[in-house]
C-alpha cells in the first residue's frame, strides 16, 4: 500500500510517501521558521495561510521525487491533531478533497502516534513493547506502548513540555526562536559546572515532570549576571550547557524508573528534542548500564514531518481504518483514546 502523508500540525509543512513494501519513497518539508521568527513564536494565522501556499507544490515534489504519476497512491493520511485548529484544518481538508478526487480514502492521524512511530522509519527499528519518551514542542511524555494504539500513558509533564522549556529559556536570554537549537549549539561551548540548575521532582517517586521551576531558576541566574554586568556570550553558553545538563539529566532519571518499572528493556525516544545530541548520548550510557536499547529516529523525522504521518497512517489504512465523515481536527487529543490496529 502507498500512502501520501500531510503533515500541518504548526509551523512545518511535511509532505512524503510511503510504501508499505518499498519503504519511505520521498518527503520533502517548507519550514516556516523564517516567517515566524520576528514574532519570536509560531503565529497561528500566518502559519495556516503559509500552508496553503505550500501544500500543492510540495505534493508535486514527491510525486517527482519518486518517479510517479500524482495521484498514484492507495491512501491520504493527513495529521488531525493535536495542534493549531486553522493549520490542521488547511492540511485536513486539503487531504479529505484530494482523496475524493483521486477515490481513495482519507485518515487523520494524531501528531504524537506519528512522532512515536518516526524511529520505525530508520533501518534498524524498535520492537513492541517498549516505552517511548516522547518530547517534543507541546508534550513530555512516557507512555508504555504494546503495539500501534495500545498506547498507556505513565507519566507526563504538569506544566511547560521540554522543548517548550528549551524555547522559553532561549528566549529569555534574548536568542531566537525556536530555542532548541540555539540552546544545543551554545551548549557546546558552555563551561560545565558554573551554574548549576535543579533537576525537577526527581527527589521523589513517579514518572511525571515539572519544567516550568527550572525556567525560573536560569531567569533568575540570568537576571543575576544582567545585574553584574555580565551578559557575554560564554555567560549564555555556560548557562545554556548548566540548563541542557538539567534536562538531560532529569529525562535520563526519569526514563530508567520508567524501564526498571516495567521491566522493559527497550527504550524510544521521539519528537524535536530527541535530536538533541546530549540527550541522545545520555540515555545510550544509561540504557547500557541496564543492558536495555534506546532507539531514535534520524535528526529531520524528530522534529515535524510528512514522513512519520505517512508511515502511521499506512499502517491504519492497511488495518482498514479510514475516516467516516464528522470531525476533521482536534485541537487537543489524547493519545491513550486512539483505537488499537486489529
Ligand atoms: P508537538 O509535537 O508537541 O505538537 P511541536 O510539533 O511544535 O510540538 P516538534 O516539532 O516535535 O514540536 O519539536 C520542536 C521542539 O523541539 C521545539 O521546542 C524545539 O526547540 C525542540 N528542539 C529541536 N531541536 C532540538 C535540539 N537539538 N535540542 C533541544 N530541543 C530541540
Ligand atoms: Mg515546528
Ligand atoms: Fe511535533
Amino acid at each position: 500500500m502507498r500512502v501520501l502523508g500531510i503533515e500541518t500540525s504548526c509551523d512545518e509543512t511535511g509532505i512524503a510517501l510511503y510504501d508499505s513494501e518499498r519503504g519511505l519513497l520521498a518527503d520533502a518539508l517548507f519550514s516556516q521558521i523564517d516567517l515566524h521568527r520576528i514574532y519570536g513564536g509560531v503565529v497561528p494565522e500566518l502559519a495556516s495561510r503559509d500552508h496553503v501556499k505550500r501544500l500543492v507544490p510540495l505534493v508535486r515534489d514527491v510525486f517527482a521525487k519518486a518517479d510517479l504519476p500524482m495521484g498514484a497512491v492507495d491512501g491520504l493520511a493527513y495529521t488531525a491533531g493535536p495542534g493549531l485548529v486553522g493549520a490542521l484544518l488547511v492540511g485536513g481538508a486539503f487531504a479529505r478533497a484530494t482523496a475524493h478526487a483521486w477515490q481513495v480514502p482519507a485518515l487523520g492521524v494524531h501528531h504524537m502516534e506519528g512522532h512515536l512511530l518516526a524511529p520505525m522509519l530508520e533501518a534498524r527499528p524498535p520492537a513492541f513493547p517498549f516505552v517511548a519518551l516522547l518530547v517534543s514542542g507541546g508534550h513530555t511524555q512516557l507512555v508504555q506502548v504494546n503495539g500501534i494504539g495500545q498506547y498507556q500513558l505513565l507519566g507526563e509533564s504538569l506544566d511547560d513540555a521540554a522543548g517548550e522549556a528549551f524555547d522559553k529559556t532561549a528566549k529569555l536570554m534574548g536568542l531566537p526562536y525556536p530555542g532548541g537549537p540555539e540552546i544545543a549549539r551554545l551548549a557546546q561551548q558552555g563551561q560545565a559546572g558554573r551554574f548549576v540548575f535543579p533537576r525537577p521532582m526527581t527527589d521523589r517517586p513517579g514518572l511525571d515532570f515539572s519544567f516550568s521551576g527550572l525556567k525560573t531558576a536560569v531567569l533568575n541566574a540570568w537576571h543575576e549576571c544582567q545585574r553584574q554586568g555580565d551578559t557575554s556570550q560564554q555567560t549564555q553558553a555556560d548557562i545554556a550547557r548548566a540548563f541542557e545538563q538539567a534536562v538531560v539529566e532529569t529525562l535520563v532519571i526519569k526514563c530508567r524508573r520508567a524501564l526498571k518499572a516495567t521491566g522493559m528493556k527497550t527504550l524510544v525516544m521521539a519528537g524535536g528534542v530527541s535530536a538533541n545530541q546530549h540527550l541522545r548520548q545520555a540515555l545510550e550510557k544509561m540504557t547500557a548500564g541496564l543492558r536495555a536499547e534506546v532507539f531514535y529516529a534520524r535528526p529531520v523525522f524528530c522534529t515535524d514531518n510528512g514522513a512519520m504521518i505517512a508511515y502511521a497512517g499506512c499502517q491504519r489504512l492497511l488495518a482498514g481504518q479510514h475516516d467516516e465523515g464528522g470531525l476533521i481536527t482536534r485541537a487537543r487529543w489524547p493519545l491513550d483514546q486512539l483505537p488499537a490496529l486489529a
